[in-house]
């Protein structure tokens, strides 16, 4: 999966960081000072990288809980986000990341107890109920087994009922969830997009065949699990959401769902063009787009029909106090 590790000298000999080393000296390690050299130089070319990505391994310094933007989750609590890692091994065509960072190597920070320590703080300023998603600046499981990082997180959050984690993921790495026991505060939340758009967009991704199955066997081991239809693309037919709604919900018990969600596709204007100089022949770009307040959406036709046409469909198979639509 990857070509190399990077090992920011800080975290040589961090316990997490020499358990991965150990497990993977076939790779060459190379020490480096600050994830940044590797992670951040200019000219680089992100398409070569994304072919053969190389780990680093690093510290995170400074904030680790930071505000969820307006519209992103389901809860109107309080909440934030939080990133274990930087990048995806995964290579959707939508995502916003090939926009974000310069380069396709993925940095994953190792010092979980100061993360915890900050969720820890952020619980106990208040107030109330409070929401922690995972997976904005990467998918929460895809590394789930050299990262270890539901193993870590989810027993934190089993003390902290007061607080609920959500991981996003589009991964069918759920053995480690699957040793632990359940816990009603972490929902794991699987994103999909109808079978066309998933084989042509969705490089890398375990098919949606297979994340049904991992999904199922969260939830039949009592996990609470959510759904995300995102990106929409308004030339996708509603017809094509039909067929993945009666899929899925041909495999999950659809009244014991967290909730469902749909977000139409969005990303931040700077992050947009990066992405069409990488991918300038690229037809999902070839759209007609709008900005508003910095961000680029797909110009809709037939929005609003559109729109209603999918979610009645939805909401043949679930309840419609369980739905919201992901404003961000
Ligand atoms: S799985 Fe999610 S984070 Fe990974 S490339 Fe796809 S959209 Fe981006």
């Amino acid at each position: 999966m990857f070509s190399a590790i990077y090992i920011e000298s800080e975290v040589r000999h961090h316990p997490r960081a020499r358990e991965i080393l150990a497990r993977h000296r076939d790779l060459p390690h190379i020490e480096c000072e600050r994830h940044g050299e590797i992670f951040n130089r200019k000219s680089q070319n992100f398409r070569l990288q994304k072919e053969q990505p190389a780990l680093i391994l690093a510290r995170k310094h400074g904030r680790k809980v930071l505000p969820a933007p307006a519209g992103y989750g389901f809860d109107a609590a309080a909440s934030h986000y939080f990133s274990h890692m930087l990048n995806c091994v995964y290579d959707c065509r939508y995502c916003f990341l090939q926009g974000m960072y310069r380069s396709a190597h993925c940095v994953l920070f190792v010092n979980y107890e100061d993360f915890t320590e900050s969720i820890r703080q952020t619980i106990a300023a208040g107030p109330g109920h409070q929401v922690f998603y995972s997976g904005y600046d990467c998918d929460s499981l895809a590394l789930e087994p050299v990262s270890g990082f539901a193993s870590h997180f989810i027993p934190f959050f089993a003390q902290h009922p007061g607080a609920t984690l959500e991981l996003r993921t589009k991964s069918t790495q759920v053995a480690s969830l699957l040793r632990l026991r359940p816990i009603p505060n972490c929902v794991i939340a699987m994103s999909f997009t109808p079978a066309v758009a998933a084989a042509r967009w969705e490089h890398g991704v375990p098919s949606i065949e297979k994340r049904l199955a991992a999904l199922g066997r969260l939830q039949r081991a009592g996990w609470p699990v959510a759904l995300r239809f995102e990106p929409l693309l308004p030339d996708q037919s509603p017809r094509a959401h039909e067929e993945l709604f009666g899929w899925i919900f041909s495999q999950l018990d659809a009244g014991r769902l967290h909730s469902v969600s749909t977000g139409e596709f969005r990303m931040p204007a700077d992050y947009f063009r990066n992405t069409l100089k990488l991918y300038p022949d690229e037809p999902l770009f070839a759209r007609e787009t709008q900005t508003a307040g910095g961000v680029v959406t797909f110009r809709p036709s037939r929005r609003d029909s559109w729109l209603e046409q999918v979610e009645s469909s939805l909401f043949r198979h679930i309840d419609p106090a369980r739905y919201y639509r992901c404003a961000n």
